[in-house]
């Protein structure tokens, strides 16, 4: 394994849309979520935000159909050959655009919101040429040497492209990266469908520095490879600090339990004193096999630790069962 680099990574702006992130090329329609100004695609300094697009020519279509109706309106108007005629066109023109108007005020937003999902539509081709285009330049960046960089790019084109591939590159890049607890990191949007040792390895990781950020998805993704991960070199320890994470809160002790019935009798001191806490935290519940595993790891090793004396000998837990089998 290649040496750790200690590094400096910028935090993710976190937007409510991932393609709130997305620019369009006013020249050639190529998508990019990287590109500041000028197009990877045909080079000319013609990027705009998508949003920024779509309300512009939402907004030029609304124009169009106001001119429409001034024309109509005047020909209407032209059409008339008398007093009588004149003066029903021109009230009805004038109540036919003060009503296009009101109701194109109405509409604004859901034309918007239209207009900006027909340009993802119609430039679905562009949008994945445009990834694919923002990809090879974070490659680029890899390549040339530049790890954080060509890892925040990964990680803004890896959030509008979910393949494996893309989440495989920025783990390998992460896992060459000492990892430090005030990193903005992130698991859920890298887990893989397919078993990876990289990305089980990049789990133990963050079990140290940020179990926070192990939650339902990841404790789900190493249960169901539990055994790849067991015949992993660290794959017993990796497992024991994911259990170690669990312990965080007492749900997950009651979403997991046979993540702890096997891995609590492997956990430090500290991540099995709050194991503890958590039962004794709800005495009256049948906890079951993990009840079970917890008394007999207390009374072999903790008995007479002072640090578990406030926990009274656990002993609601003696009556612990097994869950029966329905
Ligand atoms: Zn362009």
């Amino acid at each position: 394994m290649n040496k750790k680099i200690p590094v400096q990574i910028s935090p993710y702006i976190r937007t409510q849309y991932s393609y709130e992130k997305l620019k369009i090329c006013r020249s050639c329609g190529n998508f990019t979520v990287l590109g500041d100004e000028e197009c990877g695609a045909c080079g000319k300094s013609a990027l705009v935000p998508a949003q920024e697009r779509a309300a512009y020519l939402t907004g030029r279509s609304a124009w169009l159909e106001r001119l429409l109706a001034l024309v109509l309106w005047g020909a209407g108007i032209g059409l008339g050959t008398n007093d009588m005629e004149w003066a029903v066109a021109g009230a009805a023109g004038l109540i036919l655009m003060v009503l296009l108007i009101v109701m194109q005020n109405k509409f604004a937003e859901t034309r918007y919101r239209h207009q900006l999902a027909r340009l993802f539509k119609r430039g679905e081709e562009q949008l994945v040429e445009g990834l694919g285009i923002d990809h090879d330049e974070a490659i680029e960046v890899f390549k040339e040497g530049d790890k954080p960089l060509a890892y925040e790019m990964l990680r803004e084109v890896g959030m509008l492209v979910r393949t494996d591939q893309l989440r495989m590159e920025q783990i390998l890049l992460l896992q060459s990266f000492i990892l430090r607890k005030d990193m903005d990191l992130m698991l859920e949007p890298l887990l893989t469908h397919r078993f990876s040792a990289d990305l089980v390895e990049y789990i133990g990781e963050l079990a140290k520095v940020r179990k926070d950020l192990i939650k339902e998805k990841a404790f789900r993704y190493v249960l169901v490879h539990e055994l790849q991960i067991l015949r992993m070199e660290q794959g017993e320890q990796i497992l024991t600090r994911v259990a170690g994470a669990a312990v965080r809160m007492k749900r997950y002790v009651i979403m997991y339990p046979h993540l702890l019935v096997r891995y609590a009798g492997k956990l430090p001191k500290d991540r099995f004193l709050r194991l503890c806490m958590i039962l004794k935290s709800e005495p009256a519940r049948n906890w079951g096999e993990v009840g079970i595993e917890v008394y007999a790891i207390f009374n072999a090793r903790y008995k007479h630790d002072p640090e578990f004396q406030s926990l009274g000998g656990m002993t609601f837990l003696a009556g612990s069962t097994r869950y029966s089998r329905h």
